[in-house]
């Protein structure tokens, strides 16, 4: 299969004639790039799965056209509502006890759905005109780092899929936050965009493990190919040895990527994949990533460094 890239104001039409067919098309979205298809169709959500060589264990976050779709998706109670009101169109997915409508493929069987609302001008116009719900994980190959680019998206699903809808890069740069709605209480499933902070304006956080097992919550995920370790004031180890940088100046280090020239967490979350996508390619023995602070997004950042270092 050939994969096009088009411009977003060439490949719109072009995006939602695919998805009407059932195919999977590359998104841009305000976190990663997606791959999207019908969330109501078993057969296109397929595609998904096997384009990405995704576990079928590991269930798809469906992004709503609206807010009007959250009740015929899921079972919203009064706090999701709150959260739903506070924080969509955007980085915020609610896990919700689901209706019949939801495919389980979707779902991987179970009784819940994990529902969020793009805040990208791109998504929203395709996802609008098509009409329905899009399930849509990050556009790579499973366990391996998410896209913030469309050439990103080539790297990782060229001949895989037919479409990728290029917008440049994406704002946030990491994933979703991801939360499962309790009767008066949220659980952090994955850290994101949207902090504990953000969240504990609306209900006490738990701190219990989560009873359903998710593989956006396993220990090794968004993995470079090359080893990467995390180090307070690393030292240069061979001559083949990358930093990836928040605080150290990299002297003598062969490959330096810098999260931030001036300490901000924001613009370190968005530059992330990007930069550990340059060190993967540059031939290393081992990158080293100096840790950041864990407060605001610090904390999603260090999250995903934590699983890209674990094998
Ligand atoms: P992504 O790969 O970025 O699309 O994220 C998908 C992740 O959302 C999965 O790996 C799970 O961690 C989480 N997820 C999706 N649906 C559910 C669900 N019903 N219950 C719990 N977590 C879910
Ligand atoms: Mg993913």
């Amino acid at each position: 299969m050939k994969t096009r890239i088009c411009q977003a104001k060439d490949g719109i039409a072009e995006a939602v004639s695919l998805l009407e067919a059932g195919e999977p098309v590359a998104l841009p979205t305000e976190t990663v790039y997606g791959l999207a298809a019908d969330a109501l169709s078993p057969i296109a959500c397929a595609k998904i799965f096997e384009a990405k060589g995704r576990p079928l264990c590991d269930p798809l976050i469906v992004h709503l056209p609206g807010n009007d779709w959250l009740e015929r998706i899921a079972i919203p109670t009064p706090l999701a509502v709150a959260l739903a009101d506070a924080f969509w169109p955007g980085p915020l997915t609610l896990v919700l006890h689901r209706t019949a409508l939801v495919p389980d493929l979707v779902t991987d069987g179970r009784d819940t759905v994990a529902v969020r609302q793009s805040a990208h001008p791109v998504f929203q116009e395709i996802v609008t005109a098509f009409g329905r719900p899009l399930a849509a994980p990050s556009a790579n190959r499973f366990g391996r780092i998410s896209p913030t680019t469309a050439h990103h998206v080539i790297a990782e699903l060229e001949g895989r899929i037919p479409l990728i809808v290029d917008a440049g890069p994406c704002p946030h740069g990491i994933e979703s936050t991801i939360v499962e709605v309790l009767e008066d209480r949220l659980r952090i499933l994955r850290q994101g965009p949207v902090t504990a902070d953000d969240l504990r304006a609306f209900a006490p956080l738990d701190d219990t493990p989560s009873g359903v097992s998710a593989p956006g919550g396993m220990k090794s995920h968004y993995a470079p190919h090359t080893r990467l370790l995390i180090e307070e004031n690393p030292r240069p180890a061979s001559d083949r040895h990358g930093l990836l940088a928040w605080s150290g100046n990299g002297k003598g280090f062969s490959h330096v990527e810098r999260l931030s020239a001036n300490g901000d967490l924001r613009e370190a979350a968005a530059n992330l994949y990007g930069a550990m996508r340059r060190l993967d390619a540059a031939g290393l023995e081992l990158i080293t990533a100096e840790p950041v602070p864990e407060s605001g997004i610090g904390e999603a950042i260090m999250d995903r460094l934590r699983k890209a270092s674990a094998r």
